[in-house]
């Protein structure tokens, strides 16, 4: 089983109803140890991406993946705007003119889109950021790609929770929530519940 391009338009688009439900949460989270804007920021760059996909329904995995990327990095302002616009320009990278993904493009798209994210925010994991669940998913995929499909996906869905789960106890190196100190500690970080939610509606829309 691969992701098809449809499934992957279809993962953007739900992408956006996700991020659309979750955005009290996502900032109620920022509002512990952030400045509560993290939910409205994923809601309203979600919100265009979608508004743009029926103009790129012709277009291959990567080209939608990179106007993805571009229309998060000129929405969203913030820390999670440039990050989440380069990590789908770059991730977009790895699988241009692709009209499905297998395993080992996912583990490439994420690689090189967590790298990308490292090399410009200079958090690394146990920085208590996205970072945290990214390269958990990274590792997960990169162990898993001669597993089926599905079955990646779900061991590689509960590698991502570990790695959001992670963020709780530590304390902040990077991003607004380093200015807390100590006060951090016990918080769930907002961008890494974002990309969790992210690497979910992935799964989610591939099992349907
Ligand atoms: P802002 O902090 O500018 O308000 P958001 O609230 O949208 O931006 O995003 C905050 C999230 O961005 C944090 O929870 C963290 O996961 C992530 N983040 C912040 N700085 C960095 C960084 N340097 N590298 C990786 N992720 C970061
Ligand atoms: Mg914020
Ligand atoms: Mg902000």
């Amino acid at each position: 089983m691969v992701v098809t391009k449809s499934k992957v338009i279809s993962w953007l688009d739900a992408a956006a109803d996700v991020f659309e439900k979750k955005q009290e949460f996502l900032t109620d989270l920022d509002r512990e140890i952030g400045d509560a804007d993290h939910g409205l920021n994923m809601n309203r760059g979600f919100r265009k991406v979608k508004e743009k996909l029926p103009t790129l329904a012709d277009k291959d995995i990567g080209t939608i993946m990179k106007n993805t990327g571009m229309v998060l990095l000129s929405t969203i302002g913030g820390a999670s705007g440039p990050l989440y616009g380069t990590f789908f320009i770059k991730a977009a990278e790895t699988v241009m003119a692709k009209e499905e993904l297998t395993v080992t493009d996912l583990y490439h798209m994420y690689q090189e889109g967590t790298e990308r994210i490292i090399a410009r925010g200079m958090a690394h994991p146990g920085d208590k950021t996205m970072v945290d669940t990214l390269s958990a998913i990274v590792a997960s995929l990169k162990a898993r790609q001669d597993d089926p499909l599905s079955s990646a996906l779900a061991e590689t869905l509960k590698a991502a929770e570990q790695g959001m789960k992670s963020t709780i106890p530590l304390r902040a190196a990077k991003g607004r929530a380093s200015y807390l100190g100590e006060r951090a500690i016990g918080h769930q970080d907002p961008g890494a519940t974002s990309s969790y939610l992210l690497f979910k509606t992935l799964c989610d829309v591939v099992d349907l």
